[in-house]
């Protein structure tokens, strides 16, 4: 059923080729069935991402939180799949040190570089217009302000920290420009702030149903981006005109996508669908994931997270409230929540794969010792009136409840792959059985 390869030395165990996919639950499967074929469209598109490339003087990489709202965050911008990388962590909570981030940004300003470029990062919270107090980001106890002062605070030090200095401290080179993002996600709207002001899609909705021109409407938004960015803002010091004018433009290419994309909600045509956590699984790390973006789906937590189980203890929450409520209705006794780990490798470096399985086993293993400990023993009751208190908090009758003795770590399904950075195709190499 599996393959094996051996290490002859010790008989250990090392590298799983891939597991046949017949082998494990369909509806885990069908993640995976679903990731080769998001593999081969990522594949397809490399002429489209080389062609976006070379016509914008910045490479996007997007911060956003794992909340599953926020999962087309990339379409929602315009952006072709896989131009920019995605990092995803609750409430974009980085820490103040974070070697892993900084190593990653490092390595996107080397390739930028390279090609002559520079590392545009969109720093993104979220938010719920209609419903502020109960529907933001759960990272901050939907406390908009809260979350609004830590990205402040991270894109001011991002916009300081990676540029060369001169003599006098002076900025001589600079290599990234960092801006701060809301998404509204009962509006779909992102909206765009500058020091003083802020950009927002709802200014540029057809009014009376009177479509705008997309010329006009590129003129229009360019111009406010130019009141809101301007060439003396400290984040485009050492950035010629030329180059501003060039940035803006690839700002407003994505705002203008945004616009498009927010104006079947805005004008009532498309009534809104995020609300709530209605998560089912939960992705963690990074290559492969980075293709998926249905919304309301899963959460996504990446391996670079400051607090990584942490971030799987609140999402496993929801996708085990999720799943006990989905019990209750479908009444089919199957209880499970899947935690998808998944790490890239290169296929340019020989032994990266083995490293990088090792890497997804930790991972796994972390995680399920963590559940392990919460679902057994002393922690099981704190845990189990958690999440009581959680399903009563969505209006469920506790005594139409399944009976929470089924909660138990047998419940937690593991499933461990690799994928190569230049596909994303993700190999299966590991289930929760083999950790
Ligand atoms: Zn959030």
């Amino acid at each position: 059923m599996q393959q094996v390869h051996s290490n002859s030395a010790s008989g250990r165990k090392l590298i799983y080729a891939e597991l046949d996919l017949s082998a494990i639950e369909q509806e885990d499967a069908q993640i995976y069935r679903e990731g080769v074929r998001l593999s081969e469209s990522f594949i397809s598109l490399e002429p489209e991402r080389q062609a976006y490339i070379r016509a914008n003087p910045c490479i996007p990489k997007l911060f956003t939180c794992m909340d599953e709202k926020e999962q087309d965050t990339v379409e929602a911008l315009g952006l072709p799949n896989g131009v920019s990388n995605v990092y995803q962590t609750a409430g974009n909570k980085l820490g103040a040190t974070n070697l892993v981030l900084r190593r990653e940004i490092q390595t996107g300003i080397d390739r930028a570089f390279s090609l002559g470029k520079r590392v545009l990062v969109l720093f993104i919270t979220h938010e719920s217009k209609s419903e502020p107090a109960h529907d933001s980001c759960a990272a901050w106890g939907h406390d908009g302000r809260a979350a609004d002062d830590n990205a402040v605070r991270h894109v001011a030090r991002i916009n300081q920290d990676y540029v060369d200095r001169g003599a006098h401290l002076e900025v001589v080179q600079r290599h990234l420009i960092a801006v701060r993002l809301k998404s509204f996600t009962d509006l779909e709207t992102r909206v765009w702030y500058g020091e003083r002001s802020c950009v927002d899609p709802l200014d540029f909705m057809p009014s009376d149903g009177v479509e705008i021109d997309n010329d006009e409407l590129s003129r229009r938004v360019f111009s406010r981006f130019a009141e809101t960015f301007p060439h003396d803002d400290s984040r485009f010091s050492s950035v010629s005109e030329g180059e501003w004018v060039k940035t803006l433009r690839q700002m407003t290419d994505m705002f203008v996508a945004n616009v498009h994309y927010a104006r079947d909600v805005a004008t009532g045509k498309v009534k809104p669908t995020k609300a709530g956590h209605k998560g089912q699984r939960i992705f963690v790390g990074r290559g492969a994931w980075d293709e998926f973006s249905e919304v309301n789906a899963y959460f996504k937590v990446s391996d670079f997270t400051p607090d990584m189980l942490r971030e799987c203890r609140i999402s496993g929450k929801y996708v085990m409230k999720n799943a006990i409520l989905g019990l209750k209705d479908r009444g089919d006794g199957r209880l499970v929540v899947p935690f998808h780990i998944n790490v890239p490798y290169d296929l340019t470096r020989p032994g990266d794969r083995c490293g990088s399985i090792a890497h997804a086993m930790d991972l796994a293993r972390s995680i399920k010792n963590d559940w392990e400990e919460r679902l057994c023993g002393a922690e099981r009751v704190r845990y189990l009136a958690e999440l009581l208190q959680a399903l009563k908090h969505d209006g469920v009758n506790p005594l139409e409840c399944p009976s929470l003795d089924a909660v138990t770590p047998e419940i937690l399904r593991f499933y461990i792959s690799v994928s190569p950075r230049e596909t994303r195709r993700p190999e299966l190499v590991a289930t929760g059985a083999d950790l």
